[in-house]
């Protein structure tokens, strides 16, 4: 029997690490450091100054991260945020945690990122916020959505989810907006060993606002400034994204390498990504597109070969947001792109046996 070929798989990444990774959660355990903490701050740090920010806030999920971000800028009832059709629920939720609204606007078809041509004809009396999302792990184009933000007086919180590491003229995901907030879910480019996510921000404010409401709103203990939220990162989190901060650049290299061999033997075959002008793609997910996108999967899935799908269905056609009134035929190239994208193998330990075999598969599918 071949050895199948798994969408994503931690355990070689952990058996890469695990020395390390066991002695700093036993260091945990012997300071009994189980939330925030010194390997949180330091972590916290870090990975701001990675980015090119000066201050970290440690959260225990991507979804917090958001959420604290926008409540700290200000999102309240009945604002209106500007975002795209095509993420994961989270980007939108968070807008409606804060009782604001998220309108969406299209992607553009070749990065999936929101359509910068297509922002302001969205903008209303009650725009406050542009929440763009840099989708896979290439950066949306941060350029003209400031310009348009700045002319319209609008804050701009960037969706870093997926971009750790991710660059656009040479500047790092989250350093342009007022503040840019990532999620260190397990399969994750950067991921813990269960929840965590981060706001990184230039704004003191922001940064002090967001620490306040991820613990319950204090400004010191049993002193509550606001009615907050129980966010704070574990210290085990910490102390696994500590480890993990180390390796993250070569992890990323690793990604692009294999990005660059499915792209060699996949562009004749299917459409494969295309990095824009002055991006640097982390490639969180590898996309390919195909007409016949679930016949390609189920023909791979029969070879052991897994992959996926982000997302199967654009949000604005969710149960969950019916009642903002959008219908089918309002964003045709995010929905065009939930009939047509499927998500390849894509992790640093990838062998360049398995992605031969992968691509093979695809070429011995009748497009
Ligand atoms: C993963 C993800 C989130 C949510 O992060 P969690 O840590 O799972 O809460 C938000 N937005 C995008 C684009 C994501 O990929």
């Amino acid at each position: 029997m071949a050895q199948n070929i798994p969408f994503v798989d931690l355990k070689r990444q952990y058996a890469s690490i695990k020395t390390e990774i066991n002695e700093a959660l036993q260091k945990i355990m012997d300071n009994t450091a189980f939330i925030l903490g010194d390997a949180v701050s330091n972590f916290e740090k870090d990975f701001a100054a990675m980015h090119g920010c000066k201050y970290g806030v440690a959260v225990n999920s991507g979804t917090a991260a958001l959420h604290l971000a926008l409540l700290s800028i200000g999102i309240k009832q009945g604002d209106e945020v500007i975002t795209v059709p095509n993420t994961f629920i989270a980007t939108a939720e968070a807008i409606s945690y804060c009782g604001a609204i998220p309108v969406f606007v299209d992607v553009n078809k070749d990065t999936y990122n929101m359509d910068p041509a297509l922002i302001e004809k969205a903008i209303t009396k009650k725009t406050k916020a542009i929440l763009p999302v840099h989708l896979y792990g290439q950066m949306a184009d941060m350029e003209s959505i400031i310009k348009i933000a700045e002319k319209h007086n609008l804050k701009v919180v960037e969706d870093c989810c997926q971009s750790h590491l991710a660059e656009f003229n040479g500047k790092r995901a989250g350093s342009f907006g007022v503040a840019g907030c990532f999620s260190f879910y397990p399969g994750k480019n950067l991921g813990a060993y269960g929840e965590g996510g981060m706001i990184i921000t230039n704004d003191e404010a922001i940064a002090q606002h967001s620490k306040m409401l991820r613990s319950h709103g204090e400004s010191q203990k049993y002193v509550h400034k606001y009615i907050g939220y129980n966010y704070r990162m574990e210290g085990f989190q910490g102390a696994v994204l500590g480890v993990k901060i180390k390796h993250i650049e070569k992890w990323t290299e690793q990604r692009r390498k294999n990005a660059s061999v499915y792209n060699q033997l996949l562009k004749e075959v299917v459409k494969t990504p295309i990095e824009a002008n002055g991006n640097k793609h982390v490639y969180h997910l590898y996309i390919i597109e195909s007409p016949k996108r679930d016949e390609l999967m189920k023909h791979l899935s029969a070879l052991g070969i897994s992959s996926g799908l982000h997302y199967p269905m654009p949000i604005h056609l969710q149960e969950a947001y019916n009642f903002l009134g959008y219908k089918a035929g309002d964003f045709p190239v995010a929905e065009a792109s939930a009939r047509n994208i499927l998500s390849l193998p894509m992790f640093p330990e990838l062998t360049d046996e398995e992605l031969r075999k992968v691509c093979d598969a695809i070429k011995g599918f009748k497009q």
